[in-house]
């Protein structure tokens, strides 16, 4: 099967719909979102409604059991708490409904997909190879697709040995059989790298061959909602620097 991954959309409309333009010019047959639909941004409603119907499975990401209320966010930092205290306020019943139902984790064809670690599905970033090691000791999975630190990440373990490999935009990644892999394709809506265009992951299971997609987007046009519904101006700053 010919997966897209998407992580991350944090209510970026404008993002999300570039990506799923592309996506669906490409014809998965699976399209898989690993969490965090809403926080941060100004279309929490819009970008479920927009997804929703071509998503095949989608796991719950911190932020959106934080809008729920299902999680404490004493953790959060002051502006990600300012936008979810905003969202719980214009979250629609059936998004809220539908956050709802959302599991911790998948098992799509045979490799598991969730929106943080292995070892806590929701809250822990995976950021290097220490960390990931406690991933691949927590399941036996050969591949585990991540997403939550909206940095674009490739973790190998080969021979009991952990490693970091780059994993630069258009590149098909071939994974080697003997080898296990997580796989982070950044964020749509919020990327942490330096790179402001929206991220997601292409992954062909047939050839298990896996690419990180970029595109550019109409940030200008995000930001300029974020502040007219009053958002935090620093939220809709960052995403020029993709930071
Ligand atoms: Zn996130």
């Amino acid at each position: 099967m010919r997966y897209a991954i998407l992580s991350d959309v944090h209510s970026n409309l404008e993002a999300l719909e570039v990506v799923l333009k592309d996506i669906l010019a490409r014809r998965p047959e699976a399209i898989l979102c690993l969490g965090d639909f809403v926080g941060y941004g100004p279309d929490p409603n819009g970008v479920v409604e927009e997804l929703r119907p071509h998503v095949a499975g989608a796991v719950a990401g911190n932020h959106d059991l934080a809008a729920l209320s299902e999680l404490d966010i004493g953790t959060f930092n002051p502006l990600a708490a300012a936008a979810i205290l905003w969202t719980r306020d214009h979250l629609s019943e059936q998004v809220r409904a539908y956050l709802q139902s959302l599991p911790r984790q998948m098992t799509p064809d045979g490799f598991l997909a969730v929106h943080g670690s292995v070892r806590d599905p929701v809250e822990e970033y995976i950021f290097d190879p220490e960390t990931a090691e406690a991933s691949f000791q927590a399941s036996p999975f050969r591949l585990c697709v991540v997403g939550h630190t909206h940095v674009p990440a490739v973790f190998v373990l080969d021979g009991g040995r952990v490693t970091a490999a780059p994993f630069p935009p258009d590149r098909p990644l071939q994974l080697d059989e003997g080898r296990r892999y997580i796989l982070n394709g950044g964020s749509v809506g919020q990327p942490r790298d330096g790179d402001p265009r929206a991220a997601y992951l292409w992954f062909d299971g047939e050839a298990q061959v896996a690419t990180l997609i970029r595109l550019e987007y109409q940030l200008e046009q995000t930001q300029k909602k974020m502040m007219e519904v009053g958002l935090p101006p620093m939220l809709a700053e960052r995403l020029a620097f993709g930071r």
